[in-house]
């Protein structure tokens, strides 16, 4: 059985064919998804889908990228953090990939956005659900000044050098790898999934987007999980019946869903 760590079925392409997606998934032997949210606008829709399905866990926060939406006060994801099948805090990070002119000073918000999760995931114990893009540096050093350690979390959808995998390890955080660990031009992040230990490796499909090979350019969904998992034990030299049982057993030691009902 596989689990797909981080997924946005709440976004429109996926939301309409829910039932599909879910046969899908069944068929493909993947058992369980975290739900990821985005903005607080979206999270009723989000936890609505872990609440309807008992397979599905969901998480609370507001995506670095989102800009003109509500911003979050620890307060309020405090509050979300409470309600039923809430895992995680996230997703939240830092992406300084489409900077649209600004400088690197002027995403001071994003920083700010990404403090206020890290203090919610300390003040309720939850995990951080991380997205890092040309960012990493500050994440990883905005994630020590808050003291991350203490809850720990997941780079998501990790693109990053061994440095940084290091980095996030030290922190205590589990590294997930998506679809874009098949594509043929990722030799430096399959030497990174080498090198991470299988007990802090976590695998997703970010759906709909990433979809892995051969599938790549088409929409994601979490049934293609399992071709992430098929690339990491290939790239491990183990089967992948070991890859899926210790990614399952790394989400449930670190999302705790057997206790969050
Ligand atoms: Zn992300
Ligand atoms: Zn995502």
């Amino acid at each position: 059985m596989f689990v797909d760590s981080h997924c946005h079925l709440s976004f429109p392409e996926l939301a309409e064919r829910i039932g599909d997606i879910r046969a899908d998934m069944a068929a493909a032997s993947v058992d369980r998804a975290l739900c990821i949210c985005t903005t607080l606008e979206e999270f009723d829709t989000v936890q609505g889908l872990a609440t309807r399905f008992d397979n599905f866990w969901c998480s609370a926060g507001v995506h670095p990228d989102n800009e003109g939406v509500q911003e979050p006060r620890v307060e309020d994801l405090v509050a979300l953090a409470a309600r039923p099948r809430v895992v995680a805090i996230g997703e939240t990070g830092l992406d300084y990939y489409r900077l649209n002119g600004r400088s690197i000073d002027d995403m001071a918000w994003q920083r700010e956005r990404f403090r206020i999760h890290i203090r919610a995931a300390r003040a309720t114990g939850l995990p951080l659900v991380v997205h890092t893009r040309s960012a990493s540096a500050d994440t990883v050093r905005l994630l020590q000044e808050e003291g991350a350690e203490a809850v720990g979390g997941v780079f998501h959808c990790f693109t990053e050098t061994m440095q940084v995998a290091r980095e996030a390890l030290d922190l205590g955080f589990h590294i997930s790898f998506s679809g874009i660990l098949t594509f043929k031009t990722a030799i430096d992040l399959q030497e990174v999934a080498r090198f991470v230990p299988l007990d802090r490796c976590l695998i997703e499909t970010d759906s709909p987007y990433l979809a892995p090979v051969p599938f790549r350019g088409k929409t994601n969904t979490p049934a293609l999980v399992p071709y992430v998992a098929r690339k990491l034990a290939e790239l491990k030299a183990i089967d992948v019946e070991s890859v899926a049982e210790a990614t399952t057993a790394n989400f449930e030691r670190l999302f705790k869903t057997s206790l969050r009902t």
